[in-house]
């Protein structure tokens, strides 16, 4: 199988758009309190003058790292209205930070997005696929279930012959706790339609990665 055309984009080149931060839904004053408890449960002072706008900080943080909550990732994913695609389309090196809804705590990496449009030719823009894999890593996550949701989104949005997302990711709950292994990736990949039936296909795929 080969892919004619095929575009391939590096993330760094595909001007990732800024996330809209004003649509968190995260209750900050509400964060704040519950940073302030866990202050005093792990045995620290809020009071003391280091940590004593730590709440705040948190709350800031927290209405940016959660900010994809609010959003549907399939409406990131409008298709283009006058253009039309037949091969493959396949943004690599995509930065992913996220937070492991385990523990609260990141896991980071890096993504890639594939498809090939389907019948209709339908395609969205390159940096929409970024923007979608930002979107779904910015909430409470596991990296399994985040190349799904990619995926699921581009089906939805795009109703493509094939679709490939892979996700590697090293998580903080594994290397500074747990097994301790510092280094430790995790890959996680998600294969729909001629990715999932034609094993060449997604072999080639793979070799672009
Ligand atoms: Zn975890």
């Amino acid at each position: 199988m080969s892919w004619d055309p095929a575009i391939i984009v590096d993330a760094s080149e595909a001007l990732a758009e800024e996330p809209d931060r004003t649509s968190s839904t995260v209750d900050r004053a509400r964060v704040e309190s519950a940073v302030r408890e866990l202050l005093i449960a792990i045995g620290d002072d809020p009071a003391r003058e280091g940590v004593i706008e730590t709440p705040r900080r948190v709350a800031e943080a927290y209405s940016d790292l959660f900010a994809g909550t609010a959003i549907d990732p399939v409406s990131v994913l409008e298709p283009l209205p006058d253009e039309r695609g037949t091969g493959l389309i396949l943004v690599r090196d995509i930065q992913m930070y996220s937070v492991c809804e385990h523990h609260l705590l990141p896991f980071f990496g890096s993504a890639a997005v594939g498809y090939v449009p389907g019948a209709d030719g339908r395609i969205t823009g390159i940096s929409k696929l970024a923007r979608v894999v930002e979107v779904l890593a910015r909430r409470p996550q596991v990296q399994e279930r985040l190349v799904r949701q990619v995926a699921d989104a581009m089906e939805t949005a795009l109703a493509p012959a094939g679709v490939a997302v892979i996700v590697e990711a090293e998580h903080l709950c594994m290397t500074m706790r747990g097994v301790r292994k510092p280094g430790t990736s995790v890959v996680t990949t998600e294969f729909r339609g001629l990715f999932g039936e034609d094993a060449a296909a997604r072999a080639e795929l793979l070799s672009l990665i």
